[in-house]
């Protein structure tokens, strides 16, 4: 790299949510060598960086104290000199209340290129997020952001609160929760209203966040009532009073819902996404893992049967037996055209899904992927005595179909492909909210992933007993049932939009705002 200019990005990464930083600032993260990270920018991003990328938290260096600010100056220059992408990466928007421009003299005094990345700045965003419209028409045609936490070093406060108690609409108060009775008073002495609306946001955008409404005079106590806590924005004027009015959770049924995902990584991404576009936090509680238990023996046996027009059906039951046998085909050399003697019949329209993502058109997909009535649906495409059909699946899967198939007169190759197996190592934070009750909702996506989550809390889904509980179709829930849980929604269609479908009708008949009224 020597020889190289370095170049830093001061990054905003948005006010919590990982989904709210930009796309300039993401595509920065994606490049960067080193990545400095605030305490209030969302860990989550750290993923995107490149793997081998030098990580460093400015909030706790190695002695478990903050990087002080000189220090972080001094880090930024050492990296950029030497030639390295850095990406600095601030909460919200690096200039507000972020010494984001501190950081950037320092860069340019030092003669380190450097580029500033806006975000999304909490002031805004974040209130927007919990209910709060900055401006409203009719309602607040200005507003100021002001900070709460004096410099303690000066010896007179920089803030002139008396002249800002009556300036502008609205007044939003960054890093103020330490002394919001002082930050009141100040203002209801400066003359504006103590009947004023006022409401604080607590962990705006993330899954802990909380709205607290009041008036100007009585926001001091109804923070100490509910232990809110920083980050929280305090916003005093008019449009706080729309808040009730404007909560996420009343313009969306799965807004603010903890979900439990319990897919695979590999293949949650469909749902999580799902989820959080609707304004829902995914908890991510991976019951399955797919371990590959590929036996290539058998892989090449069928492969030079398949390829000699052996089979009459290639029965595909799941979207990882299609991955997983795609792969292992090309493994032993074959590509589709090994396909071109069978037919193939797909489970679900997702496998299906799968298999034309390889070029490859199922020429069945039963109505009902239920194994009963798949083979049914094979028999009504014709006699299956003596015919051979392959099928790759997963290690202890149920023997419902090799076993309809056989008695139909089949004779049935089974292809041993992956084993789906609890984690070794499940997220511990997501294991306490589950037996702290602070999940909203448990979706299944198969019997496994009732089996395994089963196995993740120890034998038992008790703890998940006040969530709505969604699955994807009857076979999951019946599992669901077999471990004592009775499931709330089964979707229609066994698809994550019908599993989507499902969730919203079952959170919006307002089981679990009931049960939180309760928490
Ligand atoms: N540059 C940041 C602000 C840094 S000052 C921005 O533009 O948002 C830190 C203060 O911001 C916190 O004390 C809190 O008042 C506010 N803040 C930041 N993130 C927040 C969040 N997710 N929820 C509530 N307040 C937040």
């Amino acid at each position: 790299m020597t020889g190289t200019p370095g170049h830093v990005w001061l990054v905003g990464a948005g006010p919590g949510d990982p989904g709210l930083i930009t796309v300039a600032g993401l595509a920065a993260l994606r490049h960067a060598e080193v990545v400095l990270y605030d305490r209030l920018a969302p860990h989550e991003l750290l993923a995107e960086a490149p793997e081998g990328a030098l990580l460093l938290d400015a909030g706790k260096a190695a002695d478990n104290h903050a990087m002080t600010q000189e220090q972080i100056n001094a880090a930024l220059v050492e990296h950029g000199l030497a030639g390295q992408r850095v990406v600095r990466l601030k909460g919200g928007d690096p200039y507000v209340f972020g010494r984001g421009g501190e950081e950037a003299m320092a860069l340019a005094d030092a003669g380190v290129p450097c580029t500033v990345i806006p975000g999304v700045t909490s002031a805004i965003g974040g209130l927007a997020a919990g209910g709060v419209p900055v401006t409203h028409r009719a309602v607040a045609t200005s507003f100021a952001v002001i900070t709460g936490h004096e410099d303690p070093t000066k010896p007179e406060t920089q803030v002139d609160w008396a002249r800002l108690a009556t300036a502008v609409d609205t007044l939003v108060v960054l890093m103020g929760v330490g002394r919001l009775q002082e930050i009141a008073r100040a203002l209801i002495e400066g003359g504006r209203d103590a009947s004023t609306p006022a409401a604080l946001v607590e962990q705006a955008t993330t899954s802990k966040q909380r709205t607290v409404t009041a008036t100007l005079a009585t926001i001091a106590e109804a923070a100490q009532r509910e232990d809110v806590r920083a980050p929280a924005l305090l916003v005093v004027g008019q449009v706080a009073a729309l808040q009730p009015m404007l909560d996420p959770r009343r313009l969306a049924p799965l807004a603010g819902k903890r979900v439990l995902v319990t897919r695979s990584r590999a293949q949650a991404s469909t749902l999580v996404d799902a989820l959080r576009l609707e304004g829902a936090y995914p908890l991510m509680l991976p019951a399955i893992e797919i371990e590959h238990r590929i036996d290539a023996k058998a892989v090449d046996r069928v492969t030079t049967d398949l390829r000699a027009r052996a089979f009459r059906w290639v029965v595909f039951t799941s979207t990882n037996g299609v991955e997983v046998f795609l792969d292992a085909l090309q493994e032993a050399g074959a590509d589709a055209r090994a396909f071109a003697g069978a037919r193939i019949c797909a489970l679900g329209i997702a496998t299906a899904a799968a298999l034309a993502d390889h070029g490859l058109i199922a020429d069945l997909v039963p109505a009902d992927a239920v194994g009963e009535a798949v083979v049914t649906s094979l028999l009504a495409q014709g006699d299956l005595s003596g015919a051979r059909v392959l099928l790759p699946r997963a290690e202890g899967a149920r023997d419902v179909l090799p076993d309809g198939l056989r008695a139909a007169g089949a004779e049935v190759d089974e292809v041993t492909l992956y084993l789906a197996a609890a984690p070794a190592e499940p997220p511990q934070e997501v294991l306490d909210a589950i037996r702290a009750g602070d999940v909203d909702a448990v979706t299944f996506t198969s019997s496994s992933t009732v089996k395994n989550l089963a196995t993740l809390l120890g034998g038992d889904l008790s703890p998940l007993r006040g969530t709505v509980v969604a699955c994807i179709g009857p076979v999951t829930a019946e599992t669901a049932r077999s471990f004592g849980l009775e499931p709330d929604a089964v979707a229609a269609e066994h698809t994550i939009e019908g599993l989507m479908a499902a969730l919203r009708e079952s959170l919006h008949s307002g089981r679990t705002d009931a049960a939180k009224e309760v928490r």
